[in-house]
């Protein structure tokens, strides 16, 4: 079976836009693939941040996701910094990662521009995404187009250290040379059907930074607060004004939402301004509560038992470290590195 990986950084409570933007997907994959899924507290860190804060939202990561629908029966879910050995490979990858390549990297670029002083971390963030991938030796990686330029990076990295320090296989390569095994494999992108969500605002992507998300343990009461005066087509002023649906946030939100009858529903009664926007809303909210309510459900009893969670993450990190530890034995023995001593 192939293994797929993937990661989220440890921002609190998932908001709807990451909830339909990626784990949605990662909890059908999960049926389809071995599994890993990682909190990755080491690439939250290269911006300033409150230990104690990191701490909070790590766990209500854990609980987002486990709520939304993550099945520790049949996905690994884990915590970065509990498996050291991602650091370990990250230094071995930087060591054959040019400069330049990472200063090509388009998020770099992004990030960089808005920081007086830029950390060494920003710049070789991909290459500890590499390490992270690479580490569990992973087929396949989910991901939206954003993250296509990290993969192709991984996959850089992955054949430059197999052409370095693969084992001969005995056979001729394709330009003559000796042949070396692929000891890392280049994972493969499985493209991610994303949906982008954009904020209430209806201006920008949905994000925490924007202030313009729904969170998805939100009660029913704040959901509808944010939905009321949410932005729609620009155009419909008043009820009587027919509208283009195409064009208005709450009807991309209905199709992630709403079966598609209402769906269909929503679009004729909006060109034919068969209703009001208020009446798209509530419909929009009633469909948001019958997929939340029990995701919200499940985040409580969560709460409530805190032990749970430590034991999902604790036997994650432990499954996460023996293939780690597999992968490094193997590596450090390629590279003239003596076997790692340390217990555990
Ligand atoms: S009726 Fe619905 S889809 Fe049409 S503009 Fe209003 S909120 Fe948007």
């Amino acid at each position: 079976m192939s293994r797929i990986f993937s990661g989220i950084q440890p921002s609190g409570e998932l908001h709807i836009g990451n909830y339909l933007g990626a784990v949605k997907n990662w909890i059908k994959l999960q049926h389809e693939f071995e599994s890993i899924f990682c909190i990755v507290d080491y690439h939250a860190i290269t911006v300033q941040y409150d230990p104690a804060h990191l701490r909070a939202r790590r766990r209500e990561m854990a609980i987002s996701l486990l709520a939304a629908g993550i099945d520790p029966a049949r996905a690994t879910l884990f915590v970065q910094s509990q498996v050291p050995e991602h650091t370990e490979l990250t230094w071995i990858f930087n060591t054959i990662t040019p400069l330049g390549e990472l200063e090509r990297q388009t998020q770099f670029k992004e990030k960089s521009q808005r920081q007086e002083s830029v950390a060494a971390g920003l710049l070789t963030y991909p290459v500890l995404q590499a390490a992270d991938i690479l580490l569990y030796r992973a087929d396949k990686v989910p991901v939206g187009e954003d993250q296509i330029q990290h993969l192709e990076l991984t996959r850089v990295v992955a054949r430059r250290w197999n052409s370095q320090f693969g084992r001969l296989t005995g056979r001729k390569a394709e330009d003559g040379s000796e042949a070396r095994e692929e000891f890392f494999p280049e994972p493969q992108p499985l493209l991610t059907p994303t949906r982008r969500i954009m904020g209430l605002d209806g201006q920008a992507k949905m994000s925490k930074s924007m202030g313009n998300t729904i969170g998805l343990l939100e009660s029913s009461e704040s959901i509808w607060t944010k939905l009321r005066p949410a932005v729609t087509d620009p155009k419909r002023i008043r009820k009587t004004d027919p509208g283009t649906p195409e064009v208005c946030n709450i009807y991309h939100l209905h199709k992630a939402f709403s079966p598609p009858e209402t769906v269909e529903h929503v679009a004729v009664q909006c060109r034919t301004a068969g209703w009001g926007c208020i009446d798209c809303k509530k419909s929009l909210h009633e469909s948001m509560e019958r997929e939340l309510a029990p995701i919200r459900g499940r985040a409580e009893a969560l709460q409530a038992a805190p032990e749970r969670l430590d034991e999902v993450l604790a036997a994650g990190a432990a499954h996460c470290r023996k293939l780690a530890k597999e992968t490094m034995r193997e590596v450090r023995d390629r590279m003239g590195f003596e076997p790692n001593v340390s217990p555990g």
